[in-house]
Protein backbone atom coordinates (compact mmCIF):
# COMPACT_ATOMS: atom_id res chain seq x y z
CA UNK A 1 0.00 0.00 0.00
CA UNK A 2 1.70 3.29 -0.47
CA UNK A 3 1.19 6.96 0.68
CA UNK A 4 -0.34 9.14 -1.41
CA UNK A 5 -0.65 13.24 -0.97
CA UNK A 6 -4.28 14.81 -2.32
CA UNK A 7 -5.05 18.22 -2.40
CA UNK A 8 -8.47 19.80 -2.83
CA UNK A 9 -10.77 17.99 -0.88
CA UNK A 10 -13.67 19.59 -1.58
CA UNK A 11 -17.15 17.73 -3.14
CA UNK A 12 -15.12 15.45 -4.90
CA UNK A 13 -12.11 15.01 -3.59
CA UNK A 14 -13.94 14.65 -0.15
CA UNK A 15 -15.10 11.16 -1.62
CA UNK A 16 -12.42 10.40 -4.00
CA UNK A 17 -9.48 10.56 -1.24
CA UNK A 18 -11.60 8.09 0.72
CA UNK A 19 -12.21 5.66 -1.57
CA UNK A 20 -8.35 5.57 -1.69
CA UNK A 21 -7.84 5.19 2.19
CA UNK A 22 -10.69 2.64 2.17
CA UNK A 23 -8.59 1.18 0.11
CA UNK A 24 -5.86 0.57 2.10
CA UNK A 25 -3.76 3.44 1.22
CA UNK A 26 -2.42 6.13 3.52
CA UNK A 27 -3.84 9.46 2.02
CA UNK A 28 -2.25 12.90 3.25
CA UNK A 29 -4.87 15.43 2.66
CA UNK A 30 -4.86 19.70 2.21
CA UNK A 31 -7.50 22.07 1.57
CA UNK A 32 -7.35 25.65 2.57
CA UNK A 33 -10.57 25.22 3.62
CA UNK A 34 -10.66 23.34 7.53
CA UNK A 35 -14.29 22.95 7.12
CA UNK A 36 -13.76 20.90 3.79
CA UNK A 37 -10.49 18.76 5.61
CA UNK A 38 -12.67 17.98 8.42
CA UNK A 39 -15.43 16.48 6.03
CA UNK A 40 -12.30 14.22 4.33
CA UNK A 41 -11.02 13.28 7.86
CA UNK A 42 -14.34 12.45 8.50
CA UNK A 43 -13.36 9.86 5.84
CA UNK A 44 -10.00 8.47 7.07
CA UNK A 45 -7.33 10.95 5.89
CA UNK A 46 -4.64 12.22 7.31
CA UNK A 47 -5.57 15.99 6.96
CA UNK A 48 -2.19 18.43 7.11
CA UNK A 49 -1.39 22.11 7.33
CA UNK A 50 0.18 23.18 3.78
CA UNK A 51 1.07 21.20 0.19
CA UNK A 52 4.62 20.58 1.61
CA UNK A 53 3.01 18.33 4.59
CA UNK A 54 0.84 16.55 2.24
CA UNK A 55 3.62 15.49 0.20
CA UNK A 56 5.93 14.05 3.31
CA UNK A 57 6.36 10.66 2.51
CA UNK A 58 4.55 10.45 -0.82
CA UNK A 59 5.17 8.62 -3.95
CA UNK A 60 1.84 9.72 -5.91
CA UNK A 61 -0.07 13.20 -5.74
CA UNK A 62 -3.80 14.06 -6.88
CA UNK A 63 -5.13 17.17 -7.04
CA UNK A 64 -9.10 18.08 -7.21
CA UNK A 65 -9.26 21.99 -7.87
CA UNK A 66 -12.20 24.48 -8.95
CA UNK A 67 -10.35 26.63 -11.57
CA UNK A 68 -7.50 26.36 -13.68
CA UNK A 69 -5.49 29.20 -11.69
CA UNK A 70 -5.70 27.22 -8.62
CA UNK A 71 -4.07 24.58 -10.40
CA UNK A 72 -1.27 26.55 -11.50
CA UNK A 73 -0.90 27.92 -7.99
CA UNK A 74 -1.15 24.90 -6.35
CA UNK A 75 1.57 23.49 -8.42
CA UNK A 76 4.30 26.14 -9.08
CA UNK A 77 5.91 28.59 -6.17
CA UNK A 78 7.67 27.88 -2.77
CA UNK A 79 4.65 26.65 -1.87
CA UNK A 80 3.70 24.53 -4.46
CA UNK A 81 3.93 20.53 -5.57
CA UNK A 82 6.75 20.77 -7.26
CA UNK A 83 8.66 22.82 -4.63
CA UNK A 84 7.71 19.92 -2.39
CA UNK A 85 7.74 16.50 -4.17
CA UNK A 86 10.37 14.22 -4.16
CA UNK A 87 12.14 13.35 -7.47
CA UNK A 88 9.73 11.05 -9.55
CA UNK A 89 6.40 11.51 -7.75
CA UNK A 90 3.39 11.03 -10.22
CA UNK A 91 1.21 13.99 -10.30
CA UNK A 92 -2.31 13.54 -11.55
CA UNK A 93 -4.65 16.65 -12.09
CA UNK A 94 -8.27 15.18 -11.86
CA UNK A 95 -9.55 18.82 -11.99
CA UNK A 96 -10.92 20.08 -15.16
CA UNK A 97 -8.97 22.36 -16.55
CA UNK A 98 -8.41 24.27 -20.31
CA UNK A 99 -5.71 22.49 -21.84
CA UNK A 100 -3.01 25.09 -22.50
CA UNK A 101 -3.10 24.57 -18.53
CA UNK A 102 -3.21 20.82 -18.47
CA UNK A 103 0.07 21.00 -21.49
CA UNK A 104 1.91 23.30 -18.92
CA UNK A 105 1.49 21.06 -16.10
CA UNK A 106 2.88 18.09 -18.45
CA UNK A 107 5.84 20.12 -19.28
CA UNK A 108 6.70 21.78 -16.43
CA UNK A 109 6.40 18.43 -14.65
CA UNK A 110 8.95 16.74 -16.91
CA UNK A 111 11.41 19.70 -17.42
CA UNK A 112 11.53 19.17 -12.63
CA UNK A 113 11.80 15.65 -12.90
CA UNK A 114 8.22 14.65 -12.26
CA UNK A 115 5.79 12.42 -14.25
CA UNK A 116 2.43 14.12 -15.00
CA UNK A 117 -0.73 12.57 -15.97
CA UNK A 118 -3.56 14.53 -16.83
CA UNK A 119 -6.93 12.37 -14.96
CA UNK A 120 -10.20 14.34 -15.31
CA UNK A 121 -13.04 12.38 -14.32
CA UNK A 122 -16.84 11.85 -14.86
CA UNK A 123 -19.23 10.98 -13.06
CA UNK A 124 -19.86 12.94 -10.29
CA UNK A 125 -20.38 13.15 -5.79
CA UNK A 126 -22.01 10.14 -6.74
CA UNK A 127 -19.77 8.33 -9.10
CA UNK A 128 -16.74 9.69 -6.75
CA UNK A 129 -19.35 8.09 -3.32
CA UNK A 130 -19.63 4.72 -5.01
CA UNK A 131 -15.72 4.78 -6.91
CA UNK A 132 -17.83 4.05 -10.34
CA UNK A 133 -16.11 7.42 -12.15
CA UNK A 134 -14.47 7.07 -15.58
CA UNK A 135 -11.03 8.38 -15.53
CA UNK A 136 -9.76 10.35 -18.62
CA UNK A 137 -5.99 9.31 -18.66
CA UNK A 138 -3.55 11.62 -20.95
CA UNK A 139 0.09 10.52 -21.34
CA UNK A 140 2.87 8.69 -22.05
CA UNK A 141 1.89 4.84 -22.25
CA UNK A 142 4.00 3.75 -19.53
CA UNK A 143 2.82 6.67 -17.00
CA UNK A 144 -0.79 6.20 -17.85
CA UNK A 145 -0.06 2.28 -16.99
CA UNK A 146 1.36 3.76 -13.42
CA UNK A 147 -1.29 6.31 -12.95
CA UNK A 148 -4.17 3.28 -13.82
CA UNK A 149 -3.27 1.66 -10.56
CA UNK A 150 -3.17 4.46 -8.15
CA UNK A 151 -6.82 5.97 -9.75
CA UNK A 152 -8.40 1.73 -9.47
CA UNK A 153 -9.56 2.02 -6.18
CA UNK A 154 -11.77 5.12 -7.41
CA UNK A 155 -12.96 4.08 -10.47
CA UNK A 156 -15.75 2.13 -12.71
CA UNK A 157 -13.71 2.71 -15.83
CA UNK A 158 -10.37 3.90 -16.75
CA UNK A 159 -9.89 5.19 -20.51
CA UNK A 160 -6.51 5.99 -21.92
CA UNK A 161 -7.36 8.80 -23.93
CA UNK A 162 -3.46 9.09 -25.76
CA UNK A 163 -0.48 11.61 -25.25
CA UNK A 164 -0.59 14.46 -22.82
CA UNK A 165 -3.45 16.40 -22.79
CA UNK A 166 -5.84 14.32 -24.34
CA UNK A 167 -7.45 13.06 -21.41
CA UNK A 168 -8.38 16.63 -20.38
CA UNK A 169 -9.41 17.22 -24.39
CA UNK A 170 -11.69 14.30 -23.98
CA UNK A 171 -13.21 15.36 -20.57
CA UNK A 172 -14.00 19.10 -21.90
CA UNK A 173 -16.28 17.52 -24.90
CA UNK A 174 -17.79 15.07 -22.82
CA UNK A 175 -18.80 18.13 -20.26
CA UNK A 176 -19.97 20.39 -22.95
CA UNK A 177 -22.52 17.59 -24.03
CA UNK A 178 -23.61 16.84 -20.14
CA UNK A 179 -24.62 20.37 -19.56
CA UNK A 180 -26.49 20.78 -23.44
CA UNK A 181 -27.88 17.27 -22.13
CA UNK A 182 -28.98 18.86 -18.50
CA UNK A 183 -30.98 21.47 -20.68
CA UNK A 184 -32.44 19.10 -22.44
CA UNK A 185 -33.66 17.62 -18.94
CA UNK A 186 -34.37 20.68 -17.62
CA UNK A 187 -37.11 21.32 -20.35
CA UNK A 188 -38.20 17.81 -20.61
CA UNK A 189 -38.96 18.15 -16.84
CA UNK A 190 -41.09 21.40 -17.17
CA UNK A 191 -42.79 20.08 -20.05
CA UNK A 192 -43.85 16.79 -18.89
CA UNK A 193 -45.09 18.53 -15.56
CA UNK A 194 -47.47 20.95 -17.92
CA UNK A 195 -48.53 18.50 -19.76
CA UNK A 196 -49.86 16.45 -16.73
CA UNK A 197 -47.38 13.31 -16.73
CA UNK A 198 -46.32 12.13 -13.65
CA UNK A 199 -42.55 12.82 -13.12
CA UNK A 200 -41.92 9.04 -11.60
CA UNK A 201 -43.84 8.28 -14.61
CA UNK A 202 -42.12 10.14 -17.39
CA UNK A 203 -38.59 9.03 -15.94
CA UNK A 204 -39.04 5.78 -16.32
CA UNK A 205 -39.93 6.62 -20.28
CA UNK A 206 -37.01 8.74 -20.52
CA UNK A 207 -35.01 5.94 -19.28
CA UNK A 208 -36.55 3.40 -21.35
CA UNK A 209 -36.85 5.73 -24.39
CA UNK A 210 -34.82 7.36 -26.58
CA UNK A 211 -34.98 10.81 -24.22
CA UNK A 212 -32.66 9.20 -21.93
CA UNK A 213 -28.95 10.72 -20.74
CA UNK A 214 -26.90 10.57 -18.07
CA UNK A 215 -28.20 13.93 -16.61
CA UNK A 216 -31.80 12.45 -16.83
CA UNK A 217 -30.85 8.85 -14.95
CA UNK A 218 -28.67 10.88 -12.04
CA UNK A 219 -29.91 14.69 -12.05
CA UNK A 220 -33.53 14.28 -12.92
CA UNK A 221 -34.16 18.00 -11.82
CA UNK A 222 -37.64 17.56 -9.78
CA UNK A 223 -37.41 16.44 -5.75
CA UNK A 224 -38.00 13.12 -4.90
CA UNK A 225 -37.46 11.02 -8.46
CA UNK A 226 -33.59 9.89 -8.35
CA UNK A 227 -31.82 10.20 -4.73
CA UNK A 228 -28.66 11.28 -6.63
CA UNK A 229 -30.74 14.96 -7.64
CA UNK A 230 -29.98 18.03 -6.73
CA UNK A 231 -33.65 18.75 -6.71
CA UNK A 232 -33.99 17.00 -3.32
CA UNK A 233 -32.28 19.50 -1.66
CA UNK A 234 -33.57 22.48 -3.10
CA UNK A 235 -30.58 22.70 -5.38
CA UNK A 236 -27.88 22.50 -2.99
CA UNK A 237 -24.61 21.72 -5.45
CA UNK A 238 -23.17 18.63 -6.14
CA UNK A 239 -21.74 20.23 -9.22
CA UNK A 240 -22.16 24.03 -8.86
CA UNK A 241 -22.90 26.74 -11.52
CA UNK A 242 -19.90 27.92 -11.14
CA UNK A 243 -18.01 25.31 -11.82
CA UNK A 244 -20.30 24.39 -14.88
CA UNK A 245 -19.83 27.62 -16.04
CA UNK A 246 -16.15 26.96 -16.19
CA UNK A 247 -16.45 24.18 -17.68
CA UNK A 248 -18.59 25.42 -20.26
CA UNK A 249 -16.82 28.63 -21.41
CA UNK A 250 -13.76 26.02 -21.79
CA UNK A 251 -15.93 24.14 -24.30
CA UNK A 252 -16.84 27.48 -26.29
CA UNK A 253 -13.21 28.77 -26.19
CA UNK A 254 -12.27 25.42 -27.74
CA UNK A 255 -14.42 25.99 -30.08
CA UNK A 256 -13.55 29.51 -30.83
CA UNK A 257 -9.45 27.83 -31.32
CA UNK A 258 -10.94 25.56 -33.63
CA UNK A 259 -13.60 27.07 -35.51
CA UNK A 260 -16.06 24.06 -34.46
CA UNK A 261 -19.71 26.26 -34.22
CA UNK A 262 -21.48 25.48 -31.04
CA UNK A 263 -24.37 27.22 -30.60
CA UNK A 264 -26.40 24.61 -28.23
CA UNK A 265 -23.33 25.08 -26.20
CA UNK A 266 -23.31 28.86 -26.40
CA UNK A 267 -26.80 28.86 -25.01
CA UNK A 268 -25.99 26.15 -22.27
CA UNK A 269 -23.15 28.70 -21.33
CA UNK A 270 -25.68 31.90 -21.83
CA UNK A 271 -28.02 30.34 -18.64
CA UNK A 272 -25.24 29.43 -16.59
CA UNK A 273 -23.67 33.11 -16.83
CA UNK A 274 -27.84 34.66 -16.34
CA UNK A 275 -27.46 32.12 -12.71
CA UNK A 276 -23.93 33.47 -11.45
CA UNK A 277 -25.22 37.16 -12.46
CA UNK A 278 -28.67 36.30 -10.22
CA UNK A 279 -26.28 35.51 -7.96
CA UNK A 280 -26.52 31.29 -7.70
CA UNK A 281 -23.23 30.66 -8.57
CA UNK A 282 -22.46 28.02 -5.29
CA UNK A 283 -26.29 26.29 -5.86
CA UNK A 284 -26.46 23.11 -8.02
CA UNK A 285 -26.11 23.63 -11.73
CA UNK A 286 -29.73 21.62 -12.42
CA UNK A 287 -30.90 24.60 -11.31
CA UNK A 288 -30.84 25.67 -15.12
CA UNK A 289 -34.47 24.28 -15.16
CA UNK A 290 -36.10 27.45 -13.84
CA UNK A 291 -35.32 29.09 -17.24
CA UNK A 292 -37.94 26.33 -18.95
CA UNK A 293 -40.67 26.94 -15.58
CA UNK A 294 -43.50 28.60 -16.85
CA UNK A 295 -43.02 30.96 -13.51
CA UNK A 296 -39.52 30.90 -13.99
CA UNK A 297 -38.88 29.94 -10.53
CA UNK A 298 -38.89 25.98 -9.11
P1 LIG B 1 -15.05 22.07 -4.91
O1 LIG B 1 -15.03 23.54 -5.06
O2 LIG B 1 -16.11 21.43 -4.09
O3 LIG B 1 -13.64 21.55 -4.34
C1 LIG B 1 -12.41 22.15 -4.61
C2 LIG B 1 -11.65 22.26 -3.32
O4 LIG B 1 -10.36 22.82 -3.59
C3 LIG B 1 -12.32 23.15 -2.27
O5 LIG B 1 -12.54 22.40 -1.09
C4 LIG B 1 -11.32 24.29 -2.07
O6 LIG B 1 -11.29 24.78 -0.74
C5 LIG B 1 -10.02 23.61 -2.45
N1 LIG B 1 -8.95 24.54 -2.80
C6 LIG B 1 -9.02 25.67 -3.56
N2 LIG B 1 -7.81 26.24 -3.65
C7 LIG B 1 -6.96 25.46 -2.92
C8 LIG B 1 -5.58 25.53 -2.63
N3 LIG B 1 -4.82 26.52 -3.08
N4 LIG B 1 -5.03 24.57 -1.85
C9 LIG B 1 -5.79 23.55 -1.38
N5 LIG B 1 -7.11 23.43 -1.61
C10 LIG B 1 -7.68 24.37 -2.39
O7 LIG B 1 -15.06 21.48 -6.39
P2 LIG B 1 -15.46 20.00 -6.83
O8 LIG B 1 -16.89 19.96 -7.20
O9 LIG B 1 -14.92 19.02 -5.84
O10 LIG B 1 -14.64 19.90 -8.21
C11 LIG B 1 -13.23 19.80 -8.21
C12 LIG B 1 -12.76 19.71 -9.65
O11 LIG B 1 -13.33 18.52 -10.26
C13 LIG B 1 -13.20 20.88 -10.52
O12 LIG B 1 -12.20 21.19 -11.44
C14 LIG B 1 -14.45 20.36 -11.20
O13 LIG B 1 -14.71 21.04 -12.43
C15 LIG B 1 -14.11 18.90 -11.38
N6 LIG B 1 -15.27 17.99 -11.42
C16 LIG B 1 -16.34 18.19 -10.59
C17 LIG B 1 -17.42 17.30 -10.63
C18 LIG B 1 -18.64 17.48 -9.73
O14 LIG B 1 -19.66 16.82 -9.98
N7 LIG B 1 -18.56 18.27 -8.67
C19 LIG B 1 -17.38 16.21 -11.51
C20 LIG B 1 -16.25 16.02 -12.31
C21 LIG B 1 -15.20 16.92 -12.26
Amino acid sequence: MSTIAWIGLGHMGAPMSGNLVAAGHTVRGYDISEECAAVAAARGVTTVGSIAEALEGAEACFTSLPMPQHVRSVYDGPDGIWAHAAAGTLLMDTSTVDVATSRWCHDESTARGFTFVDSPVSGGTAGAEAHSLAFMLGGAADDVERARGYVAPMAGNVIACGEATAGIAAKLVNNMMLFISTMAVAEGSQLAEQLGLDHAVFWNVANAASGQSWAQRTWYPVPDIVPTAAANHDFDATFSVDLARKDCALAVQAGDTTGVHLPAAKLALGQLDELVSEGFGGKDCTLVTKFASPDGTL
